[in-house]
């Protein structure tokens, strides 16, 4: 039981060394343990509801390399695609209709659409009243500041790894620097401020996660989103070994630990690593949003950043009423509010 006593000190403080962080990681004799643990601090500080929110994946065209993304510039395998602004309004507004709180709009990094696109489609799904949260990667703060203008309220960039050798060995011409200077830019435009880590990389260990983590505590972001590394065709790492779904949860449920207020979605990436099991013991294991993509069937095929990607092809409201009697099987339900994290709330002192 070497990890015990740091999963009690995180589960009464919120922190740990690092070295037991990594201690933690390094063991899987204690995670139901751990699971336990983050399940308890989850019910006490967002209790048992779950945000479920509405995924558009508005583009598919990429600029980036990634080394791990199916979307990445250089796979010429994949067709690609661009919704048009009147069929993301209309799928939004269907959401809305179907009582989701939160619209989510992401795509790859790219000019695929021109900033004032951007911003009156936003206008438009804001006269739904939602939420909207985007995640279209790294973009300059006047552009953050226009979509925040529009009426986005959150921001999704994960950071991936905190460590700068691996992130600059996955990411050509891309720069750990400027991707803290983006979520520094988000956070001081008042964006609700999302991050996350890949977790299993080719090239990660205890150590790094470990200090990813403590990376995101520092940071105190107000969502956190962690999925496994899965190997997608036509990429550099198409024959590497995929991250695991123990380590994702556990990961999951440290980031729990450690930020008790905090939304944490149980990753697609999760589920699709475990289709049957994988949402729910995200949801054991610390997590409390759910994001299903509510993108047309012909547009969400080829959403593939990774293979076998885990999606429902039920209506927005089918997803709805199916998520409602799942959740209320396991003891949860759909929150009615607006999808803010508890965070979020307190740090703008409403
Ligand atoms: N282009 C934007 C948003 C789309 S990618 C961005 O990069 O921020 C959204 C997330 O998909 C990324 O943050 C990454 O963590 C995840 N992802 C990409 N390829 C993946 C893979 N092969 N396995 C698991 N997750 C992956
Ligand atoms: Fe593009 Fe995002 Fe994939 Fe990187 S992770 S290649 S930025 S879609």
């Amino acid at each position: 039981m070497p990890s015990i006593k740091f999963i009690n000190e995180l589960e009464k403080n919120h922190i740990t060394s690092l070295y037991g962080l990594e201690k933690i990681i390094a063991d899987d004799d204690d995670c139901e343990y751990l699971f336990e643990a983050a399940n308890r601090v989850r019910q006490k500080f967002v209790k048992q509801e779950v945000h479920l929110k509405a995924l558009i994946e508005i583009s598919n065209t990429c600029a980036r390399e990634c080394f791990y993304c199916g979307l990445r510039s250089k796979n010429k395998g994949i067709k690609r695609y661009k919704m048009s602004a009147e069929e993301i309004v209309s799928r939004a507004k269907e959401a809305a209709m179907s009582g989701y709180k939160t619209v989510v709009m992401q795509s790859g990094e790219s000019s695929a659409f021109k900033d004032d696109e951007i911003c009156e489609i936003i206008r438009e799904i804001k006269k739904f009243d939602v939420q909207i949260t985007l995640s279209f990667g790294e973009k300059s703060f006047e552009q953050y500041r226009a979509y925040k203008k529009a009426g986005a309220d959150r921001y999704l960039l994960r950071i991936e790894t905190a460590d700068r050798a691996l992130y600059k060995a996955l990411h050509p011409n891309m720069s750990l620097k400027n991707r803290i200077k983006c979520l520094e830019n988000l956070r001081n435009l008042g964006y609700e401020t999302g991050s996350g880590l890949l977790v299993g990389l080719p090239g990660s260990s205890a150590k790094i996660l470990a200090r990813d983590l403590m990376f995101l505590k520092k940071y105190d972001f107000d969502m956190i989103g962690i999925g496994p590394f899965i190997p997608a065709a036509n990429t550099p790492l198409e024959h590497s070994k995929a991250g695991s779904i123990k380590l994702a949860l556990k990961a999951n449920a440290l980031t729990r630990l450690l930020l008790p207020k905090i939304n944490i979605p149980a990753t697609t990436a999760i589920e699709t690593l475990d289709p049957n099991e994988g949402r729910k013991m995200a949801l054991r294991s610390g997590a409390n949003v759910i994001m299903p993509s509510i993108t047309q069937s012909r547009y969400r095929d080829l959403y593939k950043l990774y293979p076998n990607k885990f999606c429902l092809k039920e209506s927005a409201a089918e997803i709805y009423d199916k998520f409602d009697e799942m959740l209320s099987l396991i003891g949860d339900k759909i929150s009615l509010t607006n999808g803010n994290s508890v965070r979020f709330n307190q740090r703008r002192g409403s």
